[in-house]
């Protein structure tokens, strides 16, 4: 199943994108994870894009297509992958469908605005795996540290609430008209993002059609 996940930030897509994955057996491919590990390392493209994310604004298309196509065509990606942060604008959906990749569903995570930003603010991850965590509704066992790697837990730059603002509008203004044009195609599924992360799981499936 080649899976696009979609929805505003802090709906959970990182969350449940690990799940689906463990779930199907294929790889979550997370443009923000990309990103982070960029700037992280501060390559070419981390310079580039860091004052972009911590102002909340977008990466441009031409460096996000780049990107994502080199990255579909390792070989983990041919038994399917799951897109999280890809496409965020028309342009990219457009391109995503003109390089030929096949996409065979899109879940949108459906989840009010005035939940986000106190979402965002209990949002934790992984420093070492980027593993998401959520200090209200997604504790990890030891306070603090990572359930798979022991790493420590901490709080993305892009989390406050300025940010989180910007990142709301873009959504709203750039990312969302995306559901009409994949609607258009057939592709479009939606599910609800709950108070508690099994509800959550437990939509996200049956909008796939997996068993519950
Ligand atoms: P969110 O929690 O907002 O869904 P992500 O981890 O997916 O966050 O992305 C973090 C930031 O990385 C975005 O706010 C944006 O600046 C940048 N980014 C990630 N994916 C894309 C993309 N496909 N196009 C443009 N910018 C992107
Ligand atoms: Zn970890």
């Amino acid at each position: 199943m080649n899976l696009v996940l979609m929805g505003p930030p802090g709906a959970g897509k990182g969350t449940q994108g690990e799940i689906l994955s463990k779930r199907l057996g294929i790889d979550t491919i997370s443009t923000g994870a990309m990103l982070r590990a960029a700037i992280k390392e501060q390559t070419e493209i981390g310079k580039q894009v860091e004052k972009l994310i911590n102002d909340g604004k977008l990466v441009p298309d031409d460096v996000m297509v780049k990107l994502v196509k080199e990255r579909l065509q390792q070989p983990d990606c041919a038994n399917g992958f799951i897109l999280d942060g890809f496409p965020r604008t028309t342009a990219q959906a457009e391109a995503l469908t003109e390089s030929g990749v096949k996409i065979d569903k899109v879940l949108s995570l459906e989840v009010d605005d005035d939940k986000i930003v106190e979402r965002l603010s209990s949002r934790r991850e992984c420093s070492k795996c980027a593993a998401p965590y959520n200090i209200i509704s997604n504790k990890p066992e030891v306070e603090g540290k990572c359930d798979k790697c022991g790493g420590e837990l901490i709080q993305r730059a892009d989390d406050n609430p300025e940010t989180i603002k910007n990142r709301l509008n873009v959504y709203h203004e750039q990312t969302e008209p995306i559901k009409a044009y994949y609607d258009k195609m057939g592709l479009l599924v939606t599910a609800k993002g709950e108070e508690k992360l099994e509800d959550t799981t437990s939509n996200v499936a049956k909008a796939l059609g997996l068993e519950v």
